[in-house]
């Protein structure tokens, strides 16, 4: 089944907000998979958003990332990457829907709470790079209680 890589950025933990969010994608159906917190260095934030180097934003972005301890997570489930993107809500907390994470607890496009992959290929990408280790393999035994 699908995963994404879901991160609470340093803001998210240090405002209690761990807890939350990891309800909000408990509660929806889908199986966490891999759960850490971490405290990453510079040259790892630049390679996590390696793809927005070039942008006048990224300098703060990563000082933002290395700020404090992030918790990583793996999330799966059918369209977990489209569906944990809209859990998230839009980049701007200013045009994030209120019922989105975003949107319910942010305000700065420079402290918007949590990151979520935007593509497989990134989940799998960003997964590969936050748990080398790989990740669990357990299955819930609610699936036919969430899956028809
Ligand atoms: N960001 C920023 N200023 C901008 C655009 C983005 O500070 O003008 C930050 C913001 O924290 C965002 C992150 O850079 O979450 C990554 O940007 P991206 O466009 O990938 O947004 P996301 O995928 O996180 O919604
Ligand atoms: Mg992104």
């Amino acid at each position: 089944m699908e995963q994404t890589f879901i991160m609470i950025k340093p803001d998210g933990v240090q405002r209690g907000l761990v807890g939350e969010i990891i309800s909000r994608f408990e509660k929806k159906g889908f199986y966490l998979k891999g759960l850490k917190m971490v405290s990453v260095e510079r040259s790892f934030a630049e390679k996590h958003y390696a793809d927005l180097s070039a942008r006048p934003f990224f300098a703060g972005l990563v000082e933002y990332i290395i700020s404090g301890p992030v918790v990583a997570m793996v999330w799966e489930g059918k369209n977990v990457v489209v569906t944990g993107r809209k859990i998230i809500g839009a980049t701007n907390p200013a045009d994030s829907a209120p019922g989105t994470i975003r949107g319910d607890y942010a305000i700065m496009i420079g402290r918007n709470v949590i990151h979520g992959s935007d593509s497989i290929e990134s989940a799998r990408k960003e997964t590969a790079l936050w748990f080398p280790e790989g990740v669990s393999e357990w299955q819930s035994n609610l699936h036919p209680w969430i899956y028809e």
